[in-house]
């Protein structure tokens, strides 16, 4: 079986490496010429195109940014089914239940869609102990399961196209709203004169220990890098592709809206490339605080 990898970015990169290693031979193609370059000094083979990867693969990986990007990159003129489907397209990103559905429906009869986001961030990626969480046919699933484990934890959570972005839009919410949460309380205890390194090490033995006091802050609000690895704008295209599936479902959810409030703010603050860590810096802006000290 030959397989692909299309995106070799900051959670593509580090994946396709671990698939590398289970496959033994893996083809791969990013529009980053170093991206590619990264991969091939690892011993994967350039393809040259999404189209070349669709026509000599079995299985196609995608990790890219945007459901834009991964429609045109799948369905596009040059895209990975231009020349000829694979058996099976797996697709890493998070792209939310509508393109998952909309591809299915593309290429049913064609090709097998799985829809398989992940979490976990880089360090995770590249430890190979991100959570995957998959849609679509069983039995493309338990075929790939094995290239999937080579990668992560992978659930399969139902055979609906787009199971697991909406799986994957659940745990966003959790994670974005306790980035926005931990930055309010952390804002408020600062401008009341604590230390901002004792409040963190009392929440991780609290009650309001989460994923952001634990991981976030140690590593990039307080020593002020604001490099966790994850872009504001990736975290603000989730968070409304979640307030739009959650609006459709007539489901309210304004905690989604004030972090996507939030990740507008940080974008606005600190330009396109901004890490989503740096809403920090917005709260703590309207706390009355220095967010540059
Ligand atoms: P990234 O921007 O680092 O990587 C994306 C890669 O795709 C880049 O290498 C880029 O050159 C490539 N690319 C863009 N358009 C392309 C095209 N048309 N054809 C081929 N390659 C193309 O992004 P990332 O942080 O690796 O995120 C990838 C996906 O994973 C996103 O959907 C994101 O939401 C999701 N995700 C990211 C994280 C994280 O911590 N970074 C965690 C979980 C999920």
């Amino acid at each position: 079986m030959i397989v692909g990898f299309l995106g070799l970015g900051r959670m593509g990169g580090p994946m396709a490496e671990n698939l590398l290693a289970h496959t033994g031979r893996l083809l791969v193609h990013d529009v980053s010429e170093e991206a590619v370059a990264a991969l091939v000094a690892k011993g994967a083979e350039a393809a040259c195109s999404a189209a070349a990867l669709g026509e000599r693969c079995d299985v196609v990986f995608t990790s890219l940014p945007t459901p834009q990007i991964v429609r045109e990159a799948v369905l596009g003129a040059d895209g990975v089914t231009a020349e000829a489907a694979p058996r099976i397209i797996c697709d890493l990103s998070t792209s939310g239940p509508q393109l998952a559905a909309e591809l299915a429906e593309a290429l049913a009869g064609k090709t097998a869609c799985l829809d398989a986001p992940v979490s976990g961030g880089i360090a995770g990626a590249k430890a190979g102990t991100i959570s995957i969480m998959v849609g679509g046919p069983e039995a493309a699933f338990d075929e790939v399961r094995p290239m999937l484990e080579a990668m992560g934890k992978p659930t399969h959570m139902g055979e609906t196209p787009g199971a697991g972005q909406t799986m994957k839009l659940v745990n966003n919410l959790l994670g974005a709203v306790a980035i926005g949460v931990t930055a309010e309380g952390m804002a408020f205890g600062i401008k009341q004169g604590l230390d901002p390194a004792k409040m963190i090490d009392v929440l991780n033995q609290s009650t309001g220990v989460n994923s952001a006091t634990r991981d976030k802050w140690p590593r990039s609000v307080l020593p002020r890098t604001f490099d966790f690895g994850f872009a504001a704008a990736l975290s603000l295209k989730d968070t409304k592709l979640l307030l739009s599936e959650a609006e459709a479902a007539e489901v309210p959810l304004p905690l989604g809206q004030i972090v996507a409030d939030y990740l507008q703010r940080t974008l606005e603050r600190e330009g396109a490339d901004a890490d989503f860590t740096a809403i920090a810096k917005v709260v703590e802006e309207a706390a009355g605080l220095d967010p540059d000290r």
